[in-house]
C-alpha cells in the first residue's frame, strides 16, 4: 500500500485521525475541505508533513483513482463526491470502518436508539473493575482510531455506536454485539422505521460470540433470529431466556437457566426504571466478556449519571433541578418524565423536530407535568397540542434561558424542575451539551442571585 493515494474528505476531528493514521502506514494522503475557515487552517497545521491538503471546495471526482476514500461523518454516505468514488471502483471508509479493519482488541458493540451511552460507559466500568484492559470509545470520548496502537490482542473495545456509524462499516463484526432498544428516530436521515431499524440489525448479524438483545421492546427482540452468535436477553421479563432481569426488586444473572443475584435494584445510583434496563443490559454484556458478578455490583453502585444524561444540577429548599439535555427524542422524554415517581413536574423542553410524531410526548406531559415551560421551535406547536389536551399549566418563552427564569419563579418545594426537551437543540444550540452547560449555569446563576439578596 506504501505510496497509494488515500483521500479524506472534511478536517474535523475524525478526518484528522484517519489522515494521521493513514499518512503513517505509508498512503499518500490528500485531505480535502469544502471550507477555509480558521479552525480549518489550524487542524491542517497540525498533520503530520507530507499530507497534502485542500481547503474551500474541490470536484465531485476527488477521490477517483485513489485507493481509498475516507469521509468525515458530516458527509452524507450518498454524497456525489462518494458515489463518484464507488462507480470507479474507489473503496469508501469510515473512520469507524478503519477501527474495525485494524482493532487487535476484542470488541463489543452497543447500539440502540436511546442508552447507548450510559450503558457502554457502565460496560466499561465493569469490565475494568473485572481487572480487564479496556478502551472505550466509538461514539463516545476521543476517536479510537487514534488510539488503536494502544491496544493489545486480549483487551476489551468496548464501542458505542450509533445507526450512522453502523451504516458506514463495511463489517461490524464484534464479538459481544447488544441493541438496547429501537424507537423512532434520526428519521429525517434514515426516512423510514424500517431502514433505522436495518441499520442496528447489521450489528446483530454480524456478531461472532454473543449477542445481548433488549426483551422488553419488539423491534429489539425480534433481531435475536438474525444472529449467528447465541443470545442472551435483558429486560423486566425475559421469559425462560438467558441473560438478566430483575427478580424481588434485585438485578439477578441467568446463565443455563441458574439465576444469580447480582445488586438490589435500589442501590443503582440513577434515576429511573429506564436505567435499570440499562444496568441490565451491561450486566449481560459483562457476563458475555466474562466478568463476575461482584464486578458488575461494584462498579455500577460507583457509577455516577454521565454528563446530560438525567443528572442532578441542585437539590435545595426541596426542589430539585435535573439536567436531562440528551434526551433529544420523544421516548427518551417520556422515560425522564417518569423517573421522579409521584413527585410534581415542571418540565421544560421543545426544540428542533427530527421528523417523529411528538404525539406520546404531549400525552405524557398532559398527564404528569404539573406546569410545561415551552420554549425553542416547536414550542408554539408543543402549545397548541396541549391546549387541545384541555392542559392550562402552560408557559411558552423565547429561550431555554428564558424557561429557567420562569421555572425559578414558578417552582414550590417539592417541585423537580426537569430540562428533558424530547427534541433536538440545534435551534438554540450548537448541540446537547451546550444546551444543557447554558440550563445549569443558569440554574446557578438566579441561585447565586437569590442568595445575594437575602
Ligand atoms: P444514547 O447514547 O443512546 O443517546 P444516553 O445514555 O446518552 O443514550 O441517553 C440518552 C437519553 O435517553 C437520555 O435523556 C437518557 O436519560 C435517556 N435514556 C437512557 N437510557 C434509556 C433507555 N433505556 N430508554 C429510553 N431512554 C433512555
Amino acid at each position: 500500500m506504501s505510496g497509494d493515494r488515500a483521500v479524506v474528505i472534511g478536517l474535523g476531528r475524525s478526518g484528522l485521525a484517519c489522515a494521521r493514521t493513514l499518512a503513517g502506514e505509508g498512503y499518500r494522503v490528500l485531505v480535502v475541505d469544502r471550507n477555509d475557515g480558521d479552525a480549518q487552517r489550524e487542524a491542517a497545521r497540525s498533520l503530520p508533513s507530507g499530507v497534502d491538503v485542500r481547503l474551500g471546495g474541490y470536484a465531485d471526482d476527488i477521490a477517483v483513482g485513489a485507493a481509498m476514500v475516507c469521509p468525515s461523518p458530516g458527509v452524507p454516505w450518498d454524497a456525489p463526491e462518494l458515489q463518484a468514488a464507488r462507480q470507479h471502483g474507489v473503496p469508501v471508509h469510515s473512520e469507524m470502518d478503519l477501527v474495525f479493519m485494524r482493532c487487535r482488541g476484542k470488541l463489543v458493540g452497543i447500539t440502540g436508539t436511546n442508552g447507548k451511552t450510559t450503558t457502554t460507559s457502565l460496560v466499561a466500568a465493569i469490565l475494568q473493575r473485572a481487572g480487564f484492559r479496556v478502551h472505550l470509545g466509538g461514539n463516545i470520548g476521543a476517536t479510537m482510531l487514534d488510539r488503536l496502537d494502544t491496544v493489545h490482542a486480549g483487551d476489551w473495545v468496548v464501542l458505542e455506536l450509533s445507526s450512522f456509524q453502523l451504516e458506514t462499516i463495511a463489517e461490524p463484526a464484534c464479538s459481544i454485539a447488544a441493541v438496547l432498544n429501537v424507537t423512532p428516530d434520526h428519521l429525517d436521515r434514515h426516512r423510514t422505521m424500517q431502514a433505522y431499524t436495518e441499520t442496528k440489525q447489521r450489528l446483530v448479524r454480524f456478531a461472532v460470540d454473543d449477542v445481548v438483545i433488549g426483551h422488553d421492546d419488539h423491534v429489539s427482540r425480534a433481531m435475536a433470529g438474525l444472529a449467528r452468535a447465541p443470545a442472551r436477553y435483558f429486560g423486566f421479563d425475559i421469559g425462560s431466556h438467558d441473560g438478566s432481569t430483575v427478580h424481588d426488586e434485585h438485578i439477578v444473572s441467568i446463565e443455563s437457566g441458574q439465576p444469580t443475584a447480582v445488586l438490589p435494584v435500589a442501590d443503582v445510583p440513577l434515576f429511573g426504571r429506564h436505567n435499570v434496563l440499562n444496568v441490565l443490559a451491561a450486566v449481560a454484556v459483562s457476563r458475555a466478556a466474562g466478568a463476575p458478578h461482584d464486578a458488575a455490583a461494584g462498579a455500577v453502585r460507583d457509577f455516577h449519571p454521565v454528563p446530560h444524561r438525567l443528572q442532578t444540577v441542585l437539590d435545595e429548599d426541596g426542589i430539585l433541578w435535573v439536567n436531562d439535555s440528551k434526551a433529544t427524542n420523544v421516548d427518551s422524554a417520556l422515560m425522564a418524565l417518569r423517573s421522579f415517581g409521584d413527585r410534581p413536574i415542571v418540565w421544560i423542553g421543545g426544540g428542533q423536530g427530527a421528523g417523529t410524531s411528538s404525539d406520546a410526548l404531549v400525552d405524557e406531559i398532559a398527564a404528569r407535568a404539573r406546569l410545561a415551560v415551552l420554549n425553542g421551535a416547536s414550542a408554539p406547536e408543543l402549545d397548541r397540542a396541549l391546549a387541545e389536551r384541555g392542559f392550562a399549566a402552560r408557559s411558552v418563552v423565547a429561550t431555554l434561558v428564558d424557561a429557567v427564569e420562569e421555572a425559578r419563579r414558578l417552582a414550590v418545594a417539592g417541585d423537580v424542575v426537569l430540562l428533558a426537551p424530547g427534541f433536538k437543540s440545534f435551534d438554540q444550540f450548537r448541540d446537547f451539551e451546550e444546551r444543557g452547560d447554558v440550563f445549569a449555569a443558569q440554574v446557578r446563576r438566579l441561585r447565586h442571585a437569590a442568595q445575594e439578596q437575602h
